[in-house]
């Protein structure tokens, strides 16, 4: 027997893989993925404190959620966990009282991570503290200064322009103290240890795309997880970019043997076809499974390889780690201009498209959790199917029709040395139809398990 020699031993099964077939409707999946963006929507969130709280505390109440908090100070890798971050109002009046801008209206209004203000100045001391976007003047720009702590505005163009010569009162009501980083974390135990890692970024205030939507499919796929039976472990993380990355690596150092695949989830709700950027390896299960599934799926997609910009994916693909992490998207970040905008918003996400990411990452999901080697007890010459019962089935008559192309494909790859996503891919055929035909010979015995994950 031909096995590569990083394979590991599989727990021992006694019938045909599980399937994913009780996948719920997909207009009403859309639909509640979207409203879960909703409730989400307007909750301040930054790389630290309670908006990420409450986020979690929400996400808790659809999946069993473990909560972490990492106090200020911790040494995580290279970096050290900051101080925590809240803020309670802010707002812009003019001298005459009245408000000009009001972060209860827009919580983009503020500048993320702004230190503590309560003063008065003139408009021209104030103007290098706003900020617009002059190309898209109804809209109001997204801006943090996570690591930096300087206070500031977001408006729209129409507005700043608007803004009379004069005084203004600005108060910004946050506080930067010693408290904590949190993160959760959600295990779905399958019959394996191995795991396959989904994460996604809770930083980001009231923008849909980036990255609510990555946030409520991966909620939605948890949820889903959990009622089925599963070869894998499925460990759903939920933490602030950059740093969040950082921290949880720093705490799980001990735990990333297990991880075979993971995926990071962001913009996922915009109606682009999907994207997936490689892991940097390029050719782990992860990415010939997404590409596999993409592909088959007839709509337009991109595949690009790994470059080390972009969301946390950086962070599991740097060398220390080398992480089988890749990215999924539909349109790329910075690619659609409303990106880190208020124009990223309820309307720019919609539920057919976040259904059909749901179902592609599940899909994708399947294939991992499915692809096997299995071998072959009669190679010599093909097998006589009709003794088995099996020929009655291609025919047509069973209540399953089998076909003829992938049991043959399948008898033949069968070897030892290739998976079923090893014989899916070689035969052009969908992974689905490759597995069906191994079920259907594995349960009259011309298939064994080999009983090692490819
Ligand atoms: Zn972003």
């Amino acid at each position: 027997m031909n096995v590569p020699s990083n394979s590991r031993t599989l727990p021992a099964e006694d019938s045909p893989r599980p399937v994913f077939d009780r996948v719920p409707r997909l207009e009403s999946m859309g639909q509640e993925i979207h409203d879960f963006i909703a409730e989400l929507y307007p909750i301040p969130r930054c790389i630290t404190g309670d908006g990420v709280r409450e986020t979690l505390r929400r996400i808790g109440q659809r999946i069993p959620l473990q909560i972490h908090e990492v106090p200020s100070g911790t040494k995580v890798l290279d970096w050290t966990v900051p101080k925590e971050w809240n803020i309670r109002g802010a707002s812009l009046k003019t001298s005459a009282g009245d408000t000009v801008l009001d972060f209860a209206d827009c919580n983009l209004h503020v500048v993320y991570s702004s230190a503590p203000i309560d003063a008065t100045m003139p408009l021209s001391e104030l103007r290098p503290r706003l900020y617009s976007l002059p190309e898209h003047p109804d809209w109001v720009p997204y801006r943090y200064s996570h690591y930096g702590n300087a206070w500031g505005f977001c408006l729209s163009h129409r507005q700043l322009e608007a803004l009379p010569d004069g005084d203004y009162h600005v108060r910004i009501d946050s506080t930067l103290s010693d408290g904590s980083l949190t993160y959760g974390e959600c295990v779905i135990q399958g019959r394996s240890d191995e795991e396959v890692l989904v994460s996604c970024h809770i930083c980001h205030p009231a923008l849909a795309n980036d990255n609510l939507s990555g946030v409520a499919i991966a909620t939605a796929l948890a949820g889903h997880l959990g009622g089925l039976d599963l070869t894998y472990t499925y460990r759903f993380i939920f933490i602030p970019s950059l740093i969040g990355a950082i921290t949880w690596l720093a705490r799980n150092e001990a735990g990333l043997g297990r991880i075979r695949a993971g995926l990071v989830l962001s913009c996922l709700g915009d109606p682009g076809p999907p994207t997936y950027k490689k892991s940097r390896h390029g050719g782990r299960e992860i990415d010939r499974a997404v590409a596999h599934i993409l592909g088959q799926s007839g709509d337009p997609f991109d595949v690009v390889d790994f470059s080390p910009y972009g969301y946390d994916e950086r962070q599991f693909n740097s060398p220390g780690f080398d992480l089988p992490v890749g990215l999924l998207m539909r349109t790329p970040f910075e690619r659609f201009a409303e990106y880190h905008t208020s124009a990223d918003n309820l309307d720019f996400v919609r539920p057919d498209a976040l259904a059909d990411s749901f179902h592609k990452c599940l899909s994708i999901f399947h294939v991992l959790d499915n692809n096997r080697i299995l071998i072959n007890q009669s190679p010599k010459g093909e097998p006589q199917l009709g003794r088995r019962g099996l020929y009655r089935e291609v025919s047509g008559q069973s209540d399953e029709k089998l076909e003829e192309l992938p049991l043959l494909w399948v008898l033949n790859l069968c070897d030892g040395s290739h998976s079923l996503l090893d014989i899916a891919e070689r035969s052009g055929l969908a992974f689905t139809r490759i597995k069906h035909a191994a079920n259907a010979l594995q349960r009259v015995g011309l298939l064994k398990d080999a009983g090692v994950s490819p």
